[in-house]
């Protein structure tokens, strides 16, 4: 797909702005107001909705999907509190924005999506193509990235309705993994922290709207 690349004073303005906003609502974190006022969020869009891309919503990017609301992805990401160098594993690429906070942030982000459309779409996207700290799999975040493991975060970016246990298993001890938990049309957004004796702990946070996360992939 063509992409425009074009990034100008007035989207670095319109990211400002947006950065107050989601200040203004709680995200306080200067790591991840930094990752969104460093990227392009038109780039991430559907071009006949470039202009709105950042309007604090979500957007439909084909293949029956969204790019999240920009207030989702700051939650998230403050949630998930990552570290320089730390190994990441995000659940749903999808449009690839939340990649691109994270991997701005600093982490070394493993991203699974299941549909073959976005996954390739993704793939060959230059401006993702720029980041060698974000690696991209085609596959069913149900089951995460075994060889890979462990994971000092996990991010899913899809509403699970139960949480996924092989995710729990790929956590590394003093881990966390951040998930909207529930059925639609509503869930909670739910912490999980794997402890140094291997104990778990669960927090419950505000509640959000979430695609649902499908089992297998899909061609
Ligand atoms: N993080 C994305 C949000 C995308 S919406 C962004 O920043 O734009 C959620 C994505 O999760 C969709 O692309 C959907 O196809 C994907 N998804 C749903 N179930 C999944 C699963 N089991 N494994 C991997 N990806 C999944």
């Amino acid at each position: 797909m063509k992409r425009l690349h074009e990034d100008t004073g007035e989207h670095h303005q319109l990211r400002r702005n947006l950065v107050d906003h989601l200040f203004k609502h709680g995200i306080e974190d200067r790591r991840v107001l930094n990752a969104i006022a460093t990227i392009p969020r038109q780039y991430f869009m559907l071009p006949q909705d470039e202009s709105v891309a950042y309007v604090d919503r979500a957007f439909p990017i084909g293949e029956g999907q969204t790019i999240s609301q920009p207030y989702t992805v700051a939650y998230q990401s403050q949630l998930l509190d990552v570290e320089k160098g730390m190994k990441v594993l995000e659940i749903g690429t999808g449009s690839g924005y939340q990649a691109a906070v994270l991997a701005v942030m600093g982490a070394d982000l493993y991203t699974i999506e299941r549909q073959k459309k976005l996954f390739d779409r993704n793939r060959n996207f230059d401006y993702l193509r720029g980041f060698n700290n974000i690696h991209f799999y085609y596959g069913d975040g149900y089951e995460g990235l075994p060889a890979d493991a462990p994971f000092d975060r996990i991010l899913i970016t899809a509403a699970a309705p139960q949480v996924p246990q092989p995710l729990v298993h790929q956590l590394a001890r003093g881990g966390k993994l951040v998930l909207p938990l529930g059925e639609a049309p509503v869930q909670r957004m739910v912490r999980i922290t794997k402890h140094h004796d291997d104990s778990i702990t669960e927090e419950t946070f505000d509640k959000f709207s979430f695609v649902p996360m499908l089992k297998g992939k899909q061609e």
